[in-house]
Parts: C-alpha cells; sequence; structure tokens
C-alpha cells in the first residue's frame, strides 16, 4: 500500500494560533474559562478542552466574574462583544487573523455604502458575527441566487473564508453573464476572502483524487471545511471517506486499495491526523 500525506494537514496557522493561546491559559491555571460555541470544529478535541476544564457555552447570559470568556476562531457578532465587556469579564480573542480581516473589509464595505454580497453559508458561525458587522448583507449559498436579487448600482462580494474557490468563481462570472443587469451596475469590487490554508487543500485534494485509488479526509462532520474538501474529492473520485477516528477505516483498509490519499480539514488536530497513519501503516485494529 501506498499512502500519499498532503503537505496541507493537521491544524490550519488559524486554528493552532487559537489552541496555543488557549493551553496558555490552562498551563497558568486560570480558573473559570468559558468558550463562547465551538472554539473549533472537532468534537474530539473539544472533548480534550472540556477535559481540561473549558466550558462551551451558547450565550453569555449565565457567566459571571471572574471569568475569561474565549471568542472563538470563527470569530463573534460585537453585540457579544459589547456584552462581555459589560459583564466584565476578561476576553481571550482567538479570532483567526483571516477571519478578522474579512471581518474589517465587510466593516469597511458597509461604511462606504456597497451592497455587500457574500457567499457563504447563513447557518455558519462566521457569517452570523459578518452579519452582526453587516446586518444588511446578502448571504449566498450559490451562484444562481444572484439572479433573484434586486442589484444595487455598487456591489461588492465577498466570501467566507473556507468557501471552495470554485463557487466564488462561478459567482464572479455569473455576473458578466447578467447583461441586462451588470448594464445597471456601475461599479463592482470583488474580494477574494477565501483563506489560503483552504485554497491549497483544495487543490490538494484534487491532486490527490485523481492519482490515489481512495482519498481518506480526516476531520468532523461539523467542519465546513473538512465537508468541502470531502465533496471536492468524492466528486472526482468515489472512494472518497470522511474519517473521523481510526475506527472509521478498518473496514476500508481491508477493500486493500493500493494508493491512498490523506488529507485534513483544518481544524482536524495533528495528533489525531499522526494516530491514524501510524495505525493504518501498522494496520492494527483491524
Ligand atoms: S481555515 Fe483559514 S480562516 Fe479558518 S481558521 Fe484556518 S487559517 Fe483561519
Amino acid at each position: 500500500m501506498r499512502l500519499s500525506v498532503a503537505k496541507n494537514i493537521g491544524f490550519c496557522s488559524g486554528v493552532r494560533r487559537a489552541i496555543e493561546i488557549i493551553e496558555r491559559l490552562v498551563q497558568e491555571n486560570k480558573k473559570n474559562i468559558f468558550c463562547l460555541g465551538s472554539v473549533i470544529h472537532n468534537e474530539l478535541l473539544q472533548q480534550r478542552l472540556k477535559q481540561k476544564g473549558i466550558i462551551t457555552v451558547d450565550s453569555l447570559k449565565d457567566i459571571k466574574k471572574p471569568a475569561y470568556i474565549i471568542l472563538p476562531s470563527h470569530g463573534v457578532p460585537p453585540t457579544n462583544i459589547k456584552e462581555a465587556k459589560r459583564k466584565g469579564l476578561k476576553i481571550v480573542d482567538v479570532t483567526c487573523p483571516n477571519v478578522s480581516s474579512l471581518q474589517r473589509v465587510c466593516k469597511k464595505l458597509r461604511q462606504e455604502k456597497y451592497q455587500l454580497i457574500i457567499l457563504g453559508d447563513n447557518n455558519h458561525p462566521e457569517i452570523r458575527a459578518l452579519l452582526g458587522i453587516a446586518a444588511e448583507a446578502v448571504v449566498i449559498s450559490n451562484a444562481s441566487e444572484i439572479e433573484l436579487l434586486k442589484l444595487d448600482s455598487r456591489i461588492a462580494i465577498v466570501s467566507q473564508t473556507t468557501q471552495s474557490i470554485e463557487n466564488f468563481l462561478v459567482l464572479v462570472n455569473k455576473f458578466f453573464e447578467m447583461r441586462e443587469k451588470i448594464e445597471k451596475i456601475k461599479e463592482l469590487r470583488i474580494f477574494n476572502t477565501i483563506c489560503l490554508d483552504n485554497i491549497s487543500r483544495q487543490k490538494e485534494v484534487r491532486e490527490l483524487a485523481n492519482n490515489n485509488d481512495a482519498v481518506f479526509v480526516i476531520g468532523s462532520y461539523s467542519s465546513a471545511n473538512t465537508k468541502r474538501l470531502f465533496n471536492i474529492s468524492r466528486m472526482i473520485n468515489p472512494n472518497s471517506f470522511l474519517i473521523r477516528d481510526y475506527h472509521d477505516i478498518s473496514d476500508k483498509i481491508k477493500l486493500k486499495f493500493k494508493k491512498i490519499g490523506i488529507i485534513s480539514g483544518a481544524s482536524t488536530p495533528d495528533w489525531l491526523v499522526d494516530e491514524i497513519i501510524r495505525k493504518i501503516k501498522s494496520k492494527k485494529g483491524e
């Protein structure tokens, strides 16, 4: 069996930074540490953080000072930050710098009165945080929705950081196909706000899917970027599998694929990736 392991695997830089900050808090023996929503979309990691005493909450309602509140890597709406300050909580902001940059872009575009169109998933916390900054923004999940929109004369397009670059390009091209609408648009600004780590992983998963008998995408079903990698791979190679832990692959190893590509979502811990690769190599656990 030959394993091809992606270069971009394990935590992305944004998640790694977030975990390092949180682990420092734990090492410093801080008490009453809460996280507003999942710090990262991976259940195994959530369990580990829980064991270290970090409590995930959906709202700030029941938290009283003295306490630390972690603002997760995909960001939170400004109202949450105001409330945390009002309650005197110690804020530990682990928002990924790429997400913060997207938030700044949206804030500026809103101030400059552009009609803001966001390609993304309305239910994702990153988008909910953005709508807290620019409530009037229109969120669309695919390019065809643009045809139904009433467009202003000044438009700006951005994307959720974990969108697929293909979807984004389809959306951008769609504008130039809508001749009647484009004639009325005076200004169209396009910001590619998909993070580079995601773009690299999407490129790599395509290569792995094309060059292997099977692809294992390690990560969680709750992680948007893991699911996207899996879907990209599955469209190219039907032998694509989303792997949460080693138990998900023992059956597939028995199928004896000769060439297996391995990649992970950006929120998949390095230790999980290492453990899975080690066990595949030793073929134990079956
Ligand atoms: S996937 Fe990109 S935007 Fe999201 S946390 Fe990682 S580096 Fe940041």
